[in-house]
This record gives C-alpha cells, structure tokens and sequence, in this order.
C-alpha cells in the first residue's frame, strides 16, 4: 500500500521482550528504508526513547510536554514528565545495588471530571494557588519546545 504515514497505537505491549525486539527492529528498518512517518503510541517509556526523534507527553488526554525527545529525557519541562522519567524502576549501582522508584504521589483523577485548573494540579509537587485556577496553555519555551505548566521553562538541573 505504500503509506506516507503509519499510526502504531501500543504495537509491542504485552509482547515478551526477544519478540518486541524483532518488531522495534523491523519499525526502525521501515522507516529508514521507505522515509515512513510513524506516530508510536506507548507507555513504555524505554521503547519512545529508542524509537522516537520526537516525544509528546499526555496528561488526561491533553498534551502537557512536547520536544525532542533527548533534550525532553535529559531535562523535562513539565512535573508530570519529571515524574513518569522519575517512576520508572531501575537499578542504581554503587557499592550497593539498590532499586530506585519513586512513584507518582495521588489517584489519578477521572478524565470525565477533571480538576479544574492546571489538570495535574492535585498530584504536583510544584503546585500553587494559580495552578488550582487557571489551566496553563501549552506554550513555546525553546526553540521546538512546548510546555504547559505555568513555571516553566525550568533551570537545567
Ligand atoms: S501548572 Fe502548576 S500544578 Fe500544573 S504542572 Fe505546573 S506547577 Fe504543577
């Protein structure tokens, strides 16, 4: 059919991993030998970052973070990022391996009555009096960069 564009909604969930591999492969093989476009829907955060050029992250079906997706991993611009990247368990090793998890604090409300203001307001950290109100709009902080929390852009850690 020779598509411009393909729509992979979670194509490699709950595939065991030597499975998943064959197909991330062969996505990265199609794309570099037809030019193809791909949007990739995951939660699998390992699998954007090795597959994807460009990231957008959601929050109760609102994008809340978009860029490049090495500059989004090295430094997010948005405290749901900062908390899914912080989520993610791994293993730290030092003089002692210990595991590191630090999941995201709060029920995540329903998306039919969301809270009003900033959405992720009830979960965040970072949370003031403004973010209770006014729903941040997603807005150009860097060059190919968009945020919507009303503090950022955040410093480089
Ligand atoms: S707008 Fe406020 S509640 Fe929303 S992510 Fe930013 S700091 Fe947190």
């Amino acid at each position: 059919m020779q598509p411009d564009m393909l729509v992979c909604d979670e194509p490699v969930a709950s595939l065991d991993v030597s499975i998943q591999a064959q197909i991330i492969n062969l996505f990265l093989k199609l794309r570099r030998e037809l030019g193809l476009t791909m949007l990739f829907i995951s939660h699998d955060l390992g699998v954007v970052r090795h597959l994807c050029d460009r990231v957008a992250i959601m929050y109760l079906g609102r994008i809340v973070e978009l860029g490049a997706t090495d500059a989004v991993y090295a430094a997010p611009q948005h405290p749901y990022t900062q908390a899914l990247l912080d989520s993610v368990p791994r293993l730290v090793l030092a003089d002692d391996v210990t595991t590191v998890f630090r999941p995201i604090a709060g029920e995540l409300p329903s998306p039919l009555s969301p809270p009003p203001g900033c959405h992720f307001h009830l979960r965040c950290p970072l949370a003031f009096a403004r973010c209770r109100e006014e729903r941040p709009a997603l807005r150009e902080i860097g060059v190919g960069r968009l945020s919507a929390c009303h503090l950022a852009p955040f410093p480089a850690a």
